[in-house]
């Protein structure tokens, strides 16, 4: 394993920020090559115990002579939102700066382009060098994933329409209860990096991958759950020949796929203290009671009710339990179109 770092200049004199990369080579120029980031939203740890364990994994696989494509790491890939502790709280999603959320308004540049991505470098913000150099590492790789949680959740990933159901195989080893099919409408990392394939002169590559893993909730941060999760990325890895291991037979995966205008996005339209009735898991059916908000405490009449729209799986909810207007409370994966209008792109800001 070789240890790398590349550095971002502060918009502040005299501070500057280190993001350490992890690279394995590999023995076989023809096996596809891989790029892993985790902590892009940098209170969303679990990917970052998961990339850990991978690195441990991977060593191992080195030793040994198994790692075929180049395999390169960055576990904690924003220091900029790791360093933003409020009142105790560490806040990882937006820079505070700018407000920019670090996972979109990533430059959507065309494949070729990507050569000269970070030679603007120095007149850039800290957060767009950041997002400059992120993206210009997965450009290098045919598989790019990019490592995420929800609020409580279950395992899921998004991923581009145009690489389902080839990446079957990336659901299965992964153990993922649902897909998110994206629409690339959005300037996430994600779609960013399906953006400059898309817009490719070279032809299609069958090889490329490129998905938001949501590895469950905030707070499922353990080394059993991580250890086990880097061992089904080391699955994949066998599944695609990067590292040259004989793969373990697969069943059919047995998750939920559902496009995003299928998701039920359940939002408070009330402010007060969330009772959820279901669990991240559960099924339900339409117009089962899934969570009170109550507005006013100790008076009978001043409580919302709210009901599940369509059917389907609760795939995420809220880790607060007090809400404001217009907060999410949760995500159920559906059958159908949600009645609620959702705007091209991500699901939330
Ligand atoms: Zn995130």
């Amino acid at each position: 394993m070789e240890i790398n770092e590349f550095k971002i200049q502060g918009d502040t004199n005299g501070v500057e920020w280190r993001v350490p990369i992890l690279r394995f080579k590999g023995h076989d120029p023809k096996a596809p090559t891989v790029y892993l980031q985790a902590a892009l939203h940098a209170d969303e740890l679990p990917g970052t115990a998961v990339l850990h364990f991978l690195c441990e994994q991977l060593r191992g696989l080195e030793k040994q002579g198994l790692i075929a494509g180049d395999i390169t790491v960055v576990p904690s890939a924003n220091p900029i939102g790791a360093d933003q502790k409020i009142f105790s709280l560490n806040l990882g999603r937006f820079e505070l700066g700018g407000r920019d959320n670090f996972n979109r308004s990533f430059p959507l540049i065309s494949y070729d382009d990507r050569v000269s991505l970070l030679s603007k470098d120095t007149t850039l913000k800290a957060v767009d060098q950041l997002k400059t150099h992120l993206l210009s590492m997965a450009l290098e790789a045919d598989i790019v994933l990019d490592l995420h949680c929800d609020s409580e959740a279950l395992l899921y990933a998004y991923i581009c329409n145009e690489f389902w159901p080839r990446a079957k195989d990336l659901a299965a080893t992964a153990g993922l209860d649902a897909v998110f099919l994206s629409d690339g409408e959005s300037s996430a990392f994600e779609e960013a990096v399906a953006y400059a394939w898309r817009n490719c002169k070279e032809p299609k590559s069958e090889q490329r991958l490129v998905s938001t893993l949501e590895y469950r909730g905030e707070r499922d941060v353990s080394q059993a759950m991580a250890k086990e999760d880097a061992s089904g990325l080391v699955e994949f890895f066998k599944q695609r020949g990067i590292v040259s291991e004989k793969p373990a037979p697969q069943t059919e995966w047995q998750g939920v796929v559902v496009p995003l205008d299928d998701i039920e996005v359940i939002r408070a339209d009330v402010s007060g203290t969330v009772l959820f009735h279901k669990n991240c898991g559960d099924k339900v059916d339409e117009g089962e009671l899934i969570a009170t908000v109550l507005t006013l405490p100790g008076r009978s009449e001043n409580q919302q009710d709210y009901f599940a729209p369509q059917s389907g799986l609760v795939v995420s909810r809220s880790m607060q339990r007090f809400v404001h207007v217009q907060d999410q409370l949760m995500k159920i994966a559906g059958h159908k179109a949600s009645k609620t209008k959702r705007k091209p792109g991500t699901l939330e800001q």
